[in-house]
Order: C-alpha cells, then structure tokens, then sequence
C-alpha cells in the first residue's frame, strides 16, 4: 500500500512509532459505481470500535469532500459495513460532521419529494419522498450511542445513507418508469467503456 506519509530517509529495520501529527494525508477511496454487487447487499454491522474505525471515518470524509458529496457510506468504498458519514455543510462546517456507526431510524415524520443523487450513480438524479424529520440512533466511533436529529436535507441524508447500509439504492425509490429509464442510460455507458 503506498504511504505518502512515510518517507524512507533512514533504512530502518526496525518500526518505530512516531508521535501522531495533527492531521495525516487522508485516503482518498475511488467511489463504488452502480452495478457493482457490494451497493445492493446489506452491510455487516460494526463491532470493533477502535483507532482505525476513527481513521476510516476521516479518510471518508475526505474522500467525500473530494467527490463533493454531503453523504458517503462505507459500502460505496468497498466496505460492507454498517459505517457511514454526513456533512450537510461539504466541510465547511467542523461541527457539521455527522459519523454513524450502525445507524436506525427511530422517528420519522413528514414528507419532502425532493431531487436527490448519489456518489455511485454519477450525472443522474431523481425526485424521491424522504421524511421532513427524522430521528437516528448510531453509535459513534467510540461505540457510544446517541441520537441526533435531521431535518430536511439533513433527514435525507441520513436516510439515503442507511439505505446504502441495507443494500438500497435511491433508485428504487423512482417510478419504474424513470428507474428503468437511468438503468437503460448506465447500460449504454457501460457498453461504451464510460461507467
Ligand atoms: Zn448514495
């Protein structure tokens, strides 16, 4: 795996730990398209929450902002896990990053029909019904449960992402017609070497 982070200046047999810096050079994962098996199965739950789990939920928020979304899950990352971040704000907001480890809706109230597109399906969007409100319980990096509340845009993000987690696409959530209208297009590209 190549680490820019480690540059060989002394051929050093032995690793030694370094102090942690304040923030190391992120990963930035390539984004999962549609039509890959892993976005349509349902994600393992998290179990270990450890340093690692920490440094994944940055290295997906960076690859996030890098793919200018507001929403990345770790299946579209080629993880099948039940691992997820939200920045409604696209990193302009510290305080906006929302990690969710095992995320469930518990509430959900209201209706929004709104344009929506996803990371995995790149240049097609959808007009899907998605909660105004909703209530999520997650564990955070820590393991630790909270519950946080969405609204709007924050609602939908937080929905569209725990349907990654379960293997659902917002597609499905599209008149067949119009579904089977994108599906037709990502077929074409495909074929054309362009997907
Ligand atoms: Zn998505």
């Amino acid at each position: 795996m190549p680490d820019k982070s480690t540059s060989s200046k002394a051929n050093a047999a032995t690793t030694t730990e370094t102090p942690q810096v304040s923030s190391p050079p992120r990963k930035i994962y390539p984004i999962v398209k549609y039509g890959d098996p892993i976005l349509e199965k349902p994600g393992a739950p998290v179990a270990k929450f450890n340093s690692e789990l920490e440094e994944l939920a940055e290295d997906m928020f960076a690859s996030m902002y890098a793919a200018q979304g507001v929403g990345l899950a770790a299946p579209q990352i080629g993880k099948s896990m039940r691992f997820a971040v939200v920045d409604v704000t696209g990193g302009k907001n510290p305080e906006a990053k929302i990690i969710l480890a095992n995320p469930e809706v518990t509430h959900a109230e209201g209706e929004v029909r709104e344009e929506e597109g996803c990371l995995s399906i790149p240049g097609f969007r959808g007009y899907v019904i998605r909660p105004q409100f909703v209530t999520v319980k997650a564990q955070n990096v820590k393991g630790e449960f909270f519950e946080i509340r969405g609204e709007n845009m924050l609602a939908r993000a937080f929905c569209h992402e725990i349907d990654h987690l379960n293997g659902i696409l917002f597609l499905q959530h599209l008149g067949m017609l119009k579904r089977d209208l994108i599906k037709r297009k990502i077929k074409k590209l495909k074929k054309q070497g362009e997907w």
